[in-house]
């Protein structure tokens, strides 16, 4: 076995390939995340999210809808059409400038994204000079027909980001929810980009999940809640469970800018093959209520009565993958160590995006105790997922535990028939104490919490 785990110094230095392919091949082995149609030979870049991996996902979104809307007030929620019209995005810009300039190597024929070449000038396949076509400007839009006919006028986009729904819907936010900048607008959902070359597993596909919000302020406090939203959202990872030291701020430089932006930031990730964006953040001033008030002829303005103006408010926009997301965590959190001389494998999942939060074990399958483990889960369930395990020995299922990252463990054994007592095991700490089962709920939810 190589040597990794923290202490081993797998983060940050030096990484090797082989931390991807133990994630991977963990989530493939205990059903986080499947290689799609497998069973047909599988389909490039497109991967299903199994029972914990679904429960992984919908963790990390629920941390950034708590985040982003329950714990303010200045923020709501949008679930927008996938499906859309082109005139959408003829008005955001996408069907002219959506564009990755896509390169063909003339001797391998292998296909790369010109602009995420380390040497424009040899192939990273065959390691030909020279080899590559010259650039071709590729839309990374999903086309598709609206109806049964295949003509231009029944043409429609898979969205390639969450974004436009919520300048679409600007105007229709304002006048049903007595908001006023600074406020936002949440959105979680599926994106589609045709990208040239899908790679390094959930990290770039072709089919993936956004967490986008779109923050419209007055314009001149655009700066202040640029930096602000910078702030906020690096630290968002930090509090749920990733190491400081794997994260950094990358303010892009000038020739980088998007023509409207007047500062973007990413939230960077130290993944194995290196500093990679997890997250955008870009002050985009006026530009799409602009450009959508333009194309549409409606007016996407605020009116501020007390001040008697009017004004196109600017905005600032985190825009974050969540499956994207969902790798970096998992990836933070694995680990391996030892435990009473035996190595066990183990994610060190933040509690709120653990798939299970508790472990319901009975010692033994016989009765009286497997009925009292039921009762014991069945009291749980309400409040916490929970997974009940009877088979194998208890070391086994512990680190059966471990390994998916359920935090916390409940162990039924003989003695809590009379005692009415279990075993609480910590998965990072593997401690253990006793407590009354009429007080497991406490324990458990402070432990959570
Ligand atoms: P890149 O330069 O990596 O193609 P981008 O800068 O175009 O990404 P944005 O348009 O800013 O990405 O999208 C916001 C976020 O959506 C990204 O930070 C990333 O987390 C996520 N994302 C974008 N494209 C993909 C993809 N193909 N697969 C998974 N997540 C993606």
């Amino acid at each position: 076995m190589p040597p990794s785990g923290r202490q081993a110094g797998r983060y940050p230095g030096p990484v090797a390939a082989t931390e991807l392919d133990q994630v991977v091949n963990l989530c493939k082995r205990r059903g986080f995340v499947f290689p799609s149609a497998e069973i047909y030979g599988g389909f490039r870049s497109t991967y299903d999210y199994g029972p914990l991996g679904v429960l992984l996902l919908r963790n990390v979104k629920d941390a950034w809808w708590r985040s982003m809307v329950q714990l303010r007030g200045d923020i709501v929620g949008l679930d927008a059409a996938i499906l859309s019209p082109p005139a959408v995005w003829e008005a955001s810009g996408h069907l002219k400038n959506f564009t990755d300039p896509l390169v063909d190597c003339k001797v391998c024929r292998q296909r790369f994204r010109l602009d995420k070449l380390d040497d424009p000038h040899t192939c990273p396949n065959c390691g030909s000079k020279d080899s590559f076509t010259e650039a071709r400007q590729f839309n990374l839009m999903f086309k598709t027909f609206a109806g049964p006919v295949e003509e231009d006028a029944a043409v429609a986009y898979l969205r390639p980001e969450t974004a436009q729904g919520m300048f679409v819907n600007f105007a229709n936010v304002l006048q049903t929810t007595r908001k006023k900048p600074p406020f936002g607008i949440a959105q979680i959902g599926k994106s589609f980009r045709n990208e040239i070359t899908p790679q390094n597993w959930i990290f770039r596909t072709r089919e993936f999940e956004q967490m986008e919000m779109e923050f419209f302020v007055p314009p001149a406090d655009s700066s202040r809640w640029y930096e602000y939203w910078c702030a906020e959202r690096l630290q968002w990872f930090v509090d749920h469970g990733i190491p400081a030291e794997l994260l950094r701020l990358r303010a892009h430089d000038a020739d980088e800018l998007s023509h409207y932006s007047s500062g973007t930031s990413d939230v960077e990730f130290l993944f194995p093959w290196g500093w990679d964006e997890l997250e955008g953040i870009a002050n985009r001033g006026d530009y799409d209520l602009t450009e959508h008030a333009t194309h549409s002829g409606e007016r996407l303005e605020y009116f501020d009565q007390a001040a008697g103006e009017r004004y196109v408010p600017h905005v600032i926009e985190p825009a974050a993958g969540a499956t994207r997301t969902m790798a970096a965590f998992l990836l933070a959190a694995y680990d391996e160590d030892e435990v009473g001389g035996e190595r066990r494998t183990v994610l060190r999942l933040h509690p709120r995006l653990a798939p299970y939060k508790v472990a319901v074990l009975p010692l033994s399958k016989k009765e009286p105790l497997l009925s009292l483990s039921h009762e014991v889960a069945a009291l749980l369930r309400p409040r916490y997922l929970v997974d009940e395990d009877d088979t194998q020995s208890i070391g086994r299922r512990y680190r059966r535990q471990d390994e998916i990252g359920t935090p916390l463990a409940v162990t039924v054994d003989f003695d809590s028939i009379e005692d009415k007592a279990v075993t609480i095991r910590d998965r990072d700490s593997t401690e253990q104490v006793r407590v009354p089962i009429d007080r497991l709920i406490d324990e458990i939810e402070s432990r959570l919490a």
